[in-house]
């Protein structure tokens, strides 16, 4: 007990013994000595619960206590009641501050953010760039259900997915159709949510530049491509016998160009897409055409192997799937070294879908590139990739091709032993394959 206390303790059972003392003698005095004492005794204790009621009074009127003065327990008790409720005020204080200071960096963030109350689905609380970006009104939407204040925004069933959900969603804004939002749902307690929009309008607009140009681009180096490699086709090397290396190697670089640009046609093209047909993809022609292209592109300097043992085809992009499954062996033959195996294998997974594997004994990749490779011109060796033609953009093209029918490219490889580019369709992609022409081919055909 703080000394101070233990001295106004002292101090109230000191007076109560000297009203006691007082009262014995006064009541010797008078004859009378039990009833005064008793008298006095029941005067301490009303004065007691006096002091008691106003305690209890003054806690429960809810209002600023005074400080008290003067000694004693009672005095202390109120003292210290005082002290309690002035520290409490001035936590409160600090915490409103804190929270203001909060509430106003929320309001003035530029990003769109809503509270929304998990169960009910129901705002809580918006800041002002939820007005402008989602068009909530204050106060009228406080508490409205955000599923149906926010349509066609898909949030209800966003919600009711909740920690399974998408992190992110691209959709248009529900007030201005040309407003680009970038909507993420974070679950940060139990019983909120916080849904957080961006206006990405401005950066899919660069974006969009950024691929009209490179399109543009490739578009016009097509014409003048095609006129000086078409003359340069036309020179015969054996006309200007000094000139033969230099027209070959014109001829040799006019063809890379024209790929290149090709193949920036393809990418442009297939970014533009937000999906392919949906044809039924024979795949016994498919893998048969793979193997004599492979069989082309080799001159019998490797030995091809074609599985086929899914015995399904795929839905999706004659074209398109051609030409990714094309690139893989392609690049597979291309760094694989003379006298290298490449395999081509079509299976069923466990998980019901089906794959297409490659896989070459060539060089390998080192494991820090595999992260990389799918980039636009990212090329592990330059000149392996420049001498034997290819443009460093094949796998973006895979990559896309892929994307556009929610298939996934796994890498594995190792450098000197070679690497196995696996595409793994969904169960959705399969479709049983009828036409008995197109059974599968036996188990294993070497070249
Ligand atoms: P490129 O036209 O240069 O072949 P790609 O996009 O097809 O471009 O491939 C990117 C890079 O990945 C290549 O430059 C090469 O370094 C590496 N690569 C691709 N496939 C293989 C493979 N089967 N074996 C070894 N390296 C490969």
């Amino acid at each position: 007990m703080p000394q101070h206390i233990r001295s106004a303790w002292f101090k109230t059972l000191g007076q109560l013994a000297l009203i006691l003392v007082l009262a014995a003698v006064v009541g010797l005095v008078v004859g009378h000595p039990w009833p005064v004492v008793t008298l006095a005794a029941l005067g301490v204790v009303a004065w007691h619960y006096w002091r008691l009621r106003k305690v209890l009074l003054r806690l429960t009127a809810r209002q600023r206590l005074e400080p008290a003065r003067g000694d004693g327990v009672w005095n202390e008790l109120d003292r210290l009641l005082y002290r309690g409720q002035a520290e409490m005020r001035t936590r409160k204080r600090r915490l409103l501050a804190m929270l203001r200071a909060y509430r106003a960096a929320a309001a003035a963030l530029p990003d769109a953010v809503v509270v929304v109350e998990r169960n009910s689905q129901r705002v809580q609380w918006f800041n002002k760039a939820a007005t402008s970006l989602l068009g909530l009104e204050y106060p009228h939407d406080i508490g409205a259900a955000i599923g149906e204040r926010l349509q066609p925004l898909p949030m209800s069933h966003w919600l009711a997915a909740g920690r399974n959900a998408e992190p992110m969603l691209d959709a248009a804004s529900p007030i201005d159709a040309n407003l680009r939002l970038n909507l993420r749902l974070i679950p940060y307690s139990d019983q909120h949510w916080l849904l957080v929009a961006r206006d990405v309008s401005k950066m899919l607009r660069l974006e969009q530049m950024r691929r009209d140009f490179v399109a543009n681009v490739s578009h016009e180096l097509r014409t003048p491509l095609t006129v000086v490699h078409g003359y340069l086709d036309m020179l015969e090397p054996g006309e200007f016998p000094d000139w033969a290396p230099m027209l070959a190697e014109m001829q040799k670089q006019s063809q890379r160009m024209t790929q290149l640009v090709e193949d920036l046609l393809t990418l442009s093209r297939l970014e533009a897409q937000d999906s392919l047909p949906d044809e039924s993809i024979a795949m016994a022609p498919m893998l048969a055409t793979l193997r004599r292209e492979a069989e082309a592109l080799s001159q019998r300097r490797h030995t091809i192997v074609v599985q086929d043992e899914a015995g399904v085809d795929l839905s999706g992009s004659n074209k398109e799937l051609h030409s990714a499954f094309s690139n893989l062996v392609s690049n597979a033959v291309r760094y694989t070294p003379a006298g290298g195996t490449i395999t081509v294998r079509f299976a069923r997974e466990a998980d019901g879908g089906a794959v297409l594997s490659v896989r070459d004994t060539g060089y390998g990749i080192p494991a820090a590139h595999l992260p990389r490779i799918t980039e636009r011109f990212y090329r592990v060796s330059t000149s392996r990739s420049r001498e034997s033609g290819g443009t460093g953009l094949g796998l973006s093209i895979v990559k896309h091709v892929l994307n556009l029918h929610q298939a996934r490219l796994e890498i594995e490889s190792e450098v000197g032993h070679g690497s196995t580019f696996s595409v793994h369709f969904n169960a959705e992609r399969l479709q049983p394959r009828l036409d008995a022409s197109t059974l599968p081919l036996p188990d294993s055909q070497t070249a």
